[in-house]
């Protein structure tokens, strides 16, 4: 009837219902291809199951309680959400901890890095705090192997799937997770100015002194560096002593942090704990490094399903919500932002996924080592500072509703955004890392870039980077400009490692990022319908 009011709409009118359950792994054609140009295209099978599980709408609910109910410190014991426990117990039946490795410490064959980092990938769409832990304890495999009486002993309880959440001796558990103590409130990065102290005791060592920052505090031992008589020493420092009385560790409280709210970080105390020595006195850095390098994979591996997961929501709303009568996702301007957020997430994924490659042939290929150990702060340090600003635009996509907490998962993810940039090295010291291997590896490090400007042949703009890399990192200025440089290499490697799996992706990739003058803001790579066509079919089917 004229004049009389319109009913209300229903509540669901012009929103994105939910995703709902989804394979990741069957959704994502360029983790597909990054697997299978990667050497595990075996594994698809394997992963689509993976894919399935992880990617229930259940699993979201989960991570959002893990996220709004963070741990708590009561007594000396962190106690954490039934939710988190259960992501532990998921992620260590997949063997995301250790599948890597074998009893002895040492690396599985080939492609199980590529097999895990798919998998990894998957879960850090899905709830990040736990994969602290998680990235914690399957790395410090690298460096106890340097202590092989030691790593005998622990190997078994860390390669075990069954978690066990319960608070005692590591040698009662059916499996036993790492931490890592670096970090002092005089410096983190800067880790020989450490002031924590060790001296011998019998078989082993007491260590005194305090960490700034200790996360996952409810490990069952940590990668502790502290000085003793022949310098700064990596130890082993068990939550027990051999007798099973609670080790000197005293938690003075939790760090109240921006996001990685699952996860729990602590200031900690040490008065004359019970700790085992790790390679040699005075090699603690070299030992401990050998974790770190793996951790910084992870992180680049973490930020890059963190900015796959904002993405999928992202489209999902475009495909769904509509503006001046169309889809979201029919306006150009929006198809040009998400098109660029695509293209950002194609060339972390296929870098890191490359990089995993390497560490699987390392052992038998010295090429390989260098790429890795080339390769791994670049990727670092492009990928994991990418991930705020990523976060954030695809935030904006959803308009209001994704910065609501209770309407999207956007603001978990911006939270959660900057801490693999700032934790395990951050920007700077990565790219002051690329610049001493750079230096250090000599031969090695030239061979990396010739083979990426081979492998990048014919790319836009591939010449003129890999000329900008070798002048940056050999003029007087190499440090003031390491950021440049460090960034130009993460990219030509991004392009090289499209090339291989998607080379139709990787002449965009190197044309708008490589070549290109594309602005400070994604949507501003000039891309043309069909290229945005083609990048956002990629993303979801
Ligand atoms: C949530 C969270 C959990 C953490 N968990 C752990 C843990 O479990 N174990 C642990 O050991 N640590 C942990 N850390 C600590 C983390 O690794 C450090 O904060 C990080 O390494 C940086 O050290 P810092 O805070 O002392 O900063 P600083 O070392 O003071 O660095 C400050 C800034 O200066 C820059 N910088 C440093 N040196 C140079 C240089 N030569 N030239 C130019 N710029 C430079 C750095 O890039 C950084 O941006 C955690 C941190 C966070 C936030």
């Amino acid at each position: 009837m004229p004049g009389s009011p319109q009913p209300d709409p229903p509540e669901d009118f012009n929103q994105a219902p939910p995703l709902g359950d989804v394979d990741l792994f069957a959704i994502d054609r360029p983790l597909q291809e990054a697997v299978a140009a990667n050497g595990a295209g075996a594994e698809a099978q394997a992963l689509t199951s993976f894919g399935r599980h992880w990617g229930r709408a259940e699993l979201i609910e989960q991570a959002r309680l893990a996220d709004e109910n963070p741990p708590r410190l009561d007594a000396g014991i962190v106690e954490f959400h039934a939710a988190y426990h259960r992501f532990m117990t998921d992620s260590m039946a997949a063997g995301l901890h250790a599948m890597t490795w074998r009893a002895d410490a040492t690396a599985e064959a080939a492609p199980a890095e590529v097999a895990r980092a798919a998998r990894y990938f998957m879960v850090a769409q899905v709830e990040s705090g736990h994969m602290c832990p998680i990235t914690m304890t399957r790395a410090s495999v690298a460096a106890l192997a340097g202590e092989p009486a030691l790593a005998v002993m622990v190997m078994p309880k860390i390669i075990s799937r069954s978690y066990d959440r319960s608070s005692r001796p590591w040698w009662e558990k059916s499996a036993m997770t790492l931490g890592m103590g670096m970090t002092e409130r005089q410096g983190g990065t800067d880790v020989r100015a450490n002031r924590t102290r060790a001296v011998t005791d019998g078989d082993g060592y007491r260590i005194t002194g305090e960490k700034w920052f200790m996360s996952a505090p409810m490990s069952d031992a940590f990668l502790v560096l502290a000085q003793a008589q022949g310098g700064l020493t990596c130890f082993f420092m068990p939550r027990f002593r051999p007798d099973s009385s609670v080790n000197a560790l005293h938690f003075r409280k939790l760090k109240d942090k921006t996001g990685n709210r699952s996860n729990a970080s602590t200031e900690v105390e040490f008065s004359n704990a019970y700790a085992l020595r790790v390679g040699e006195e005075g090699k603690g850095i070299r030992t401990i490094l050998k974790m770190v390098q793996m951790t910084r994979l992870d992180c680049a591996i973490a930020s890059t399903g963190l900015m796959r997961a904002a993405l999928v929501q992202a489209l999902h709303n475009a495909r769904h919500r509509r503006v001046f009568g169309k889809r979201l996702l029919e306006q150009p301007m929006m198809r040009s932002v998400l098109a660029d957020l695509a293209l950002e997430v194609e060339g972390a994924l296929a870098l890191v996924m490359r990089l995993c490659r390497a560490v699987d042939l390392a052992a038998r290929d010295e090429s390989e080592a260098s790429l890795a150990r080339l390769l791994t702060p670049a990727a670092k340090y492009w990928i994991c500072k990418a991930a705020p600003a990523f976060a954030y635009e695809a935030m904006e996509c959803l308009g209001g509703n994704g910065y609501v907490e209770e309407s999207s998962i956007l603001p978990r993810l911006f939270r959660e955004a900057p801490v693999n940039a700032i934790w395990e090295g951050s920007g700077n010291v990565m790219c002051l890392d690329v610049l001493r291997a750079m230096r250090s590896e000599g031969g090695g490090a030239q061979a990396t870039l010739s083979g990426l400007s081979r492998a990048a042949a014919g790319l836009a703009g591939a010449g003129e980077a890999v000329q900008l890399i070798q002048r940056s990192f050999t003029g007087d200025n190499a440090e003031a400009q390491a950021r440049t440089a460090v960034e130009r290499l993460a990219l030509l490697a991004a392009s090289a490692a499209l090339h291989r799996s998607a080379p139709d992706i990787a002449a965009i990739f190197a044309r708008t990022r490589l070549a290109g003058r594309r602005g400070a803001n994604f949507g501003t790579s000039d891309l043309s319908d069909e290229e945005a066509a083609m990048l956002l079919a990629r993303v979801l089917p």
